[in-house]
């Protein structure tokens, strides 16, 4: 499942391959790829004929700002209504966009074609099909049409993720932190892989209940969670799934995680067998030894 890091380095080749290019037209090859309008074909009418001005990422969802192909206008700076509205993308489990060569033979679970100049083409593939495009019409908010945007927490790197508001949100809380970790109304956009690695780096075992953390651990969680979403970025995404980039190229985050998907494995630190567990539904992974906060 495609995480922050990963949509972060989608967003950039994104911004690198397409920005200030006019989408020339596009083929949509299953209908309920498009969430928004419900027509496919209203879909690219929509967006036929304008520019990429600039890609955006909140949470998990990119969003491209459209203009007309002569426009310069200032870069608005946030999620707001625009005069020429808005692409949304969510890849969900499976999703990747590709920046290809128009005549590349088509994947088996191509599902959108947008067309752009010099027989290039951004291509949506996505074996699960869960994976979601919008059209957010001129002077509409955003978040009225792609209506996740409306549950999400701050994101990691915005100084609104702050300790004295994880603080905040962890007061008398019972709920293990890997689960508050993962919930995006906290914080948007850390998966799991990067909560279990925060918490190796933090010594705090998964299953710890939030309002028994002191506010130094708390802190600590914070800035550690910061810097492996900063580092896994750094890295171009993680290859532990089907994950690529727009350019087909696999990340290499995985190399040098500490506990994720190394259950049974020793330790880096201390050699203890590192274990799993479920927590809200998902695998967690940590060192017995080393996590003992
Ligand atoms: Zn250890």
């Amino acid at each position: 499942v495609p995480e922050l890091p990963e949509v972060e380095t989608v967003r950039r080749g994104l911004q690198q391959a397409t920005s200030n290019l006019a989408i020339a037209g596009g083929d949509v090859l299953l209908d309920r790829a498009i969430a928004y309008p419900q027509s496919a074909s209203d879909f690219i009418a929509a967006i036929a004929g304008l520019k990429v001005a600039q890609w955006y990422r909140r949470g998990k969802y990119l969003l491209a700002r459209l203009d007309r192909p002569d426009a310069e206008t200032p870069d608005p700076g946030e999620l707001v209504p625009t005069p020429h509205g808005w692409l949304g993308v969510h890849l969900r489990m499976t999703g990747q966009l590709l920046w290809l060569p128009r005549h590349t033979e088509l994947q088996k679970h191509a599902r959108v074609r947008l067309f752009f100049p010099q027989e290039r083409e951004l291509r949506f593939v996505d074996q699960r099909t869960f994976g979601q495009m919008w059209w957010i019409p001129p002077d509409t908010d955003p978040a009225a049409i792609v209506t996740g945007l409306q549950q999400l927490g701050p994101e990691p790197f915005s100084a609104d993720f702050s300790t004295d508001y994880l603080v905040r949100r962890c007061r008398n809380r019972t709920r293990p932190i890997k689960n508050a970790l993962l919930d995006q109304r906290l914080v948007a956009g850390a998966g799991n892989i990067y909560a279990d690695e925060t918490l190796f780096l933090s010594r705090v075992r998964p299953t710890k209940p939030c309002g028994e953390l002191s506010e130094g651990q708390i802190e600590t969680i914070r800035a550690n969670l910061v810097k492996v979403l900063q580092q896994a970025i750094a890295a171009g995404g993680t290859t532990f799934s089907s994950f690529l980039d727009v350019q087909g190229i696999n990340g290499n985050y995985a190399g040098m995680a500490w506990t994720y998907g190394r259950a049974g494995k020793p330790c880096r630190i201390c050699g203890r067998a590192i274990e799993r567990i479920k927590l809200a539904g998902r695998s967690s992974h940590f060192c017995p030894r080393c996590q003992s906060l």
